[in-house]
């Protein structure tokens, strides 16, 4: 059994662990951390929480699927009464009035949050560096970035301080830092987990996703938080993945396996990657797998054309952060002055050239040439997908180009950085499920499958760690 949710649940049936011991030492760990994982810590409510688990657990009830399992949530989500700040200045005060439809039905299911965790301002970067509480610091090494932008939320699961964390995804912010602190991360197929209640950076890509390292825990969350929400239009209704999918299956040998060659032969790709890359896809060869070729966008179009569009909507987005309903407020002589004040002063470098670039792309004049070519490569990039999984049932890649930079290189050179997305911001485009599995090369391998197919990526990642 992989689950560390059940073997805590385990533990508490019996007797030998209760859960106010194991909260405590939870926020203990993160208190004495340096990690800087964390926004600020919902000790208080945890540990209220955790004294009803042990009352629950004494009377003998049926545990609920996440009772008493500490977890973290990436500071992009609204919980009723706590702190909610994106990682920004500009909310650092701000307290979410309702909680997001993913957070109630992991509470509903008895899990309880002990952090809110550190992040790149409202999802935008990929090294957790532009955040307004100083960088968040790599799990394995604290001299180099965790990654971005759920960088705290990668960190503190990998450092098990949390038994999994709810992270963010818009252009790979779950699945990079996943790789970068050799955790699994999922993106779910876009539309499959509620988006109510998350801050929207591009709302076409944002996706709530679990982090973990177990797979087993990622397949039990995924099902808790799935489902059609009638605050999120763009929710579909899917079926729940069952637990057998983890049993050996001779029928993975079967799978077509896909990956893009223009991926690998890239300039940008680290040279141990690849190889571990090349050889990863040998084993599976040897294991019986067919193995096609595949080509796609290059990375730097790929890349372009993400951040053409997620400028786009974050510009747009972020309109409603101007001090006068939302937002710390810095007084003007005018409205316009108010607006001006607020948003240069209490937003960061960052977000601001995103604001700027995204209205640019939408001016008059320019919308044409820009806006409008992103959306049709992302359509492109979309038959090109529907034409790949005509003939293959999964498609492999690499996470990241490269593994994770010394902390300050990242600011110093925006465009490697906005390079490190060059592998997940097309499936982001194409709203396809992808998982990291910390696994094959050292920021782990991206497994991905057509909409909806969250099954056959699991059961997918669960043969490859066999086989490897
Ligand atoms: N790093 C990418 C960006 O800055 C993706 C971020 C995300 O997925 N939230 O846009």
């Amino acid at each position: 059994m992989d689950s560390e949710i059940l073997k805590i649940h385990e533990a508490y049936r019996k007797g030998s662990l209760n859960c106010s011991g194991l909260i405590a030492s939870r926020i203990g760990e993160l208190e004495k951390s340096n990690h800087n994982s964390v926004n600020y810590m919902l000790s208080d409510l945890a540990m209220e929480m955790a004294a009803e688990a042990d009352d629950r657990i004494k009377s003998g009830k049926e545990l609920r699927p996440l009772e008493g399992i500490p977890f973290g949530i990436k500071d992009v989500y609204m919980l009723q009464g706590t702190s909610s700040s994106g990682s920004s200045g500009i909310l650092k005060n701000y307290k979410a009035p309702y909680t997001a439809t993913a957070i109630v039905k992991l509470l509903d299911a008895g899990a309880i949050p002990v952090a809110r965790e550190n992040c790149d301002c409202f999802g935008h970067g990929s090294s957790n560096e532009n955040s307004y509480f100083g960088p968040a610091r790599n799990a394995l090494d604290k001299n180099l970035v965790p990654g971005g932008s759920s960088g705290g939320s990668a960190v503190n699961v990998a450092r098990g301080f949390t038994t999994f964390s709810i992270g963010g995804d818009t252009g790979g912010s779950i699945r990079q830092p996943s790789g970068y602190n050799k955790v699994y991360g999922l993106k779910p197929t876009y539309g499959r987990i509620s988006r109510f209640g998350l801050m929207a950076y591009a709302s076409s890509t944002d996706c709530v996703g679990p982090i973990s390292r177990s797979l087993e825990d990622i397949r039990l969350l995924i099902n808790i938080m799935s489902g059609k929400d009638s605050r999120d239009q763009t929710t579909f209704k899917s079926d729940a993945i069952p637990d057998e999918i983890f049993r050996n299956d001779p029928d993975l040998k079967k799978i077509r396996i896909g990956y893009y060659r223009n991926f690998i032969e890239s300039d940008n790709l680290d040279e141990n990657i690849r190889n571990d890359f090349i050889r990863l896809i040998g084993i599976l060869k040897e294991q019986g797998n067919a193995v096609e070729e595949l080509e796609f966008y290059d990375d730097t179009i790929l890349v372009s054309a993400y951040y053409v569009l997620a400028m786009a909507e974050t510009a747009s987005n972020l309109a409603r952060l101007d001090g006068s309903v939302y937002g710390e407020r810095v007084a003007g002589e005018s409205i316009r002055d108010q607006y001006a004040l607020t948003r240069s002063e209490n937003l960061t470098e960052e977000t601001r050239k995103r604001i700027v670039g995204g209205n640019q792309v939408l001016a008059h004049g320019y919308a044409e040439d820009i806006y409008q070519k992103a959306r049709y490569l992302r359509k492109m990039i979309t038959d090109s997908f529907n034409r790949d999984f005509r003939n293959v049932g999964i498609i492999l890649s690499p996470v990241t180009p490269n593994t994770p930079p010394l902390l300050g290189s990242s600011l110093k050179n925006p465009m490697v950085m906005y390079l490190s997305d060059a592998y997940t911001v097309g499936f982001s485009l194409g709203g396809l499920p992808a998982l990291t599995a910390p696994l094959g090369t050292d920021t782990g391998v991206q497994i991905t499958a057509e909409k909806n197919g969250e099954e056959r990526i699991l059961k997918f990642a669960k043969y490859l760690k066999e086989i490897l």
